[in-house]
């Protein structure tokens, strides 16, 4: 253990199991730990780096803006965060956006929004249905909302007002729908849950069903959005329109920030009924401002689909020689292997020995979120580096 690992374990609140690397500079889809080795990042601060670590028109940003304005009171216009709203707004089926830090509180958010229509519009209705292996966040609400029992039974009890059903199972939203209920809350695909895909006409039914009963429905792209999938918002490939949409991860590319956008019609807050200190602080939204619009403009969305591909293709390879692999799954630059048994953390640490950093989303599986701008070379070079340990480890 190195000193400032020795540091971090006596001063940090044991909230991590960390890896045994302390990262200190970053470029593009490379990282390099405090004693110069190099790493190759299939993690993206979790899925959060869009452009790659230091992109220079994100820092360019960041750099003009720490000259001008950091901070002001939501009470006051500020261009950075009007600037933002209306390129979410002009590049997606919402109409409305409401600009926080994180993706937790985007969530928060939208929930809340949710309950306010039902206040307003649904005669007091007030749960939302979400499904089992889900995640949202890690605040008390959310925590009731994420579908994963190792993230609510510490905390019990749970904030009221949600229900747990079966994920990619449409009858399960119908039998939980009662007349409290306001809003269906869904990752289309679950991410942390272990990037899991569903069925091609469960978003579909859903969207029917949440108009068939007058309820809300809330699409969770925290992880999905931002180009991750493929096309700028994970839902257009399925072929529906969310009436609340929570962003984070990706929106900045590195900075912290998170929204939730909405239809009109569900764009009921009146003043003073939401708020946060930071919330649209200029120094995030002109990062994410100048990172989101870098990714509009030259479609880094097409990229994903390309280089999404190409890893397909590179991990069905490894799964045709590697009996221990079961499953590949996902879309885009999100993308999972499963194995047979729970070798996840084994091939984590000898990759990461290698000159890969992945994350092992389950013991029996792994996950890969590259930055959206990653090559078919950096593919390639992680491919190698999975093969190579997947031998040693299969000998
Ligand atoms: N929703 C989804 C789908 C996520 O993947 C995450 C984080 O992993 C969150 C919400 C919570 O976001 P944050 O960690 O920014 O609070």
């Amino acid at each position: 253990m190195t000193d400032w690992q020795k540091l971090d374990k006596k001063y940090f609140m044991n909230t991590v199991e960390r890896i045994p690397v302390t990262l200190v500079r970053g470029e593009g889809a490379w990282v390099w730990d405090d004693s110069g080795r190099e790493y190759l990042d299939f993690v993206a601060g979790w899925a959060v780096n869009s452009l790659g670590h230091c992109h220079p028109v994100v820092v360019a940003a960041i750099t003009e803006q720490a000259k001008t304005l950091l901070q002001m009171s939501p009470k006051y216009y500020t261009v950075p965060q009007i600037r933002l709203a209306e390129l979410l707004v002009n590049n997606s089926c919402l109409d409305r956006v409401y600009i926080g830090n994180s993706g937790l509180e985007a969530n928060e958010g939208a929930v809340k929004l949710a309950r306010r229509y039902g206040a307003l519009k649904l005669n007091g209705a007030y749960e939302v249905i979400t499904t089992i292996g889900s995640f949202h966040g890690r605040s008390l609400a959310m925590t009731a909302a994420t579908g994963q029992t190792k993230y609510q039974e510490p905390y019990s009890p749970l904030s009221f007002g949600f229900t747990n059903v079966e994920y990619n199972n449409i009858e399960a939203i119908k039998v939980a729908t009662t007349e409290n209920t306001c809003a269906v809350m869904l990752e289309l695909i679950q991410g942390e849950g272990g990037v899991n895909v569903p069925d091609e006409d469960y978003p579909k039914k859903v969207r029917e069903w949440c108009d068939e009963k007058g309820l809300l429905l809330i699409l969770d792209e925290i992880q999905t959005g931002i180009g991750r999938l493929g096309t700028l918002f994970g839902h257009q490939q399925f072929g529906v329109e969310p009436d609340i949409m929570t962003l984070a991860k990706g929106l900045g590319s590195g900075v912290p920030i998170g929204a939730f956008m909405a239809k009109e019609k569900a764009s009921v807050f009146t003043p003073g009924e939401h708020g946060s200190t930071f919330g649209g602080n200029g120094l995030t939204c002109a990062a994410s401002y100048a990172a989101l619009k870098f990714i509009i403009d030259n479609n880094i969305a097409g990229n994903v689909q390309k280089a999404g591909k190409y890893l397909t293709d590179g991990l069905n390879n490894l799964q045709q020689k590697y009996g221990c692999i079961t499953d590949v799954r996902g879309r885009g630059l999100l993308q999972a292997i499963e194995f047979d048994s729970d070798i996840g953390q084994d091939v984590l640490t000898a990759c990461l020995q290698n000159g890969l950093l992945i994350n092992c989303v389950k013991p029996n599986a792994l996950r890969f979120m590259p930055p959206l701008i990653i090559g078919n070379e950096e593919i390639d070079r992680a491919l190698d580096i999975l093969d190579r340990v997947l031998s040693g480890l299969t000998d």
